[in-house]
């Protein structure tokens, strides 16, 4: 379904990404591990265009682009393709939680208001939070408000949701109601690329799991033997730093 191949990026002289290759198949959930600045984000950013890849390609339903030179148009219907669940949600802060889920139905698109109304309830019963469709951000929790986040995702029909360390900014006690929504997704079949820190999560959830060092994947196994007999030195140090 999608595929990325030799992926690089640099910020100014500093080479983040070092020829990343993945590739992810409808239903899959593959989480990324690794250290901090290892270039986890970067690599999700790239795949939906928050940033631009120097050089790599992405092949989308049998369709391949070189990610150096994606039009606006092609970068706009890839990108319809993916949804983004971000750190720190990015909800509007003036709107409500279901404006927030409407706002890119409507905007971006050009769904009729009725449809898209009936679409976000949709969405928000889905994360559990159709009663809290009136709430302003302030209102809710930050567990609430990543659930937002997912229902604004989950509503475009996304055929793959890419999650940047969801659960990063939450206090501990509301993190496992995010990950409950994500794995009720994950059993519903939604494909999903996700980079957390939360193991158990990854051990539980994942069909694949990655190790990122230094800008480059160095393993990728199922979840049993990526924890219990990781093949790599930088895998195995990683996993005892956490033990
Ligand atoms: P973390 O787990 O801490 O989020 P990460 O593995 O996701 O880390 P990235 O956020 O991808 O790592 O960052 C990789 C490196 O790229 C870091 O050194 C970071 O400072 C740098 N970097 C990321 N975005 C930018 C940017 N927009 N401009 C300059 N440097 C950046």
């Amino acid at each position: 379904m999608l595929e990325v191949r030799n992926i690089h990026k640099s910020f100014a002289d500093r080479e983040v990404l070092k020829g990343v290759d993945l590739r992810v198949n409808k239903g899959d959930v593959v989480t990324i591990l690794g250290r901090s600045g290892s270039g986890k984000t970067t690599f999700l950013r790239c795949i939906n265009f928050l940033e631009n890849a120097d050089q790599g390609t992405m092949t989308l339903d049998q369709e391949t682009f070189e990610l150096a030179h994606v039009s606006c148009q092609d970068k706009i219907r890839i990108r319809r393709k993916t949804a983004f669940v971000f750190q720190n949600y990015n909800l509007f802060r003036n709107k409500t939680a279901l404006e927030n889920v409407t706002e890119g139905l409507i905007i971006a698109r050009k769904m009729p208001k009725d449809q898209a109304v009936e679409t976000a309830f949709q969405a928000l019963e889905k994360v559990g939070l159709r009663d809290r469709a009136e709430a302003y951000p302030h209102q809710l929790s930050g567990g609430q408000q990543q659930r937002i986040g997912i229902a604004r995702a989950i509503a475009t029909q996304p055929e793959l949701i890419l999650f940047d360390e969801p659960t990063s900014a939450l206090d501990p006690e509301l993190i496992g109601e995010v990950l409950q929504v994500m794995k009720q997704l994950a059993q519903e079949g939604m494909t999903m690329l996700i980079v957390t820190h939360e193991m158990n999560f990854a051990r539980q959830v994942s069909s694949q799991v990655l190790f990122m060092d230094e800008g480059v994947i160095v393993e990728q196994n199922p979840p049993d033997l990526f924890f219990d007999a990781p093949q790599q030195v930088q895998t195995q140090q990683f996993l005892k730093t956490l033990r």
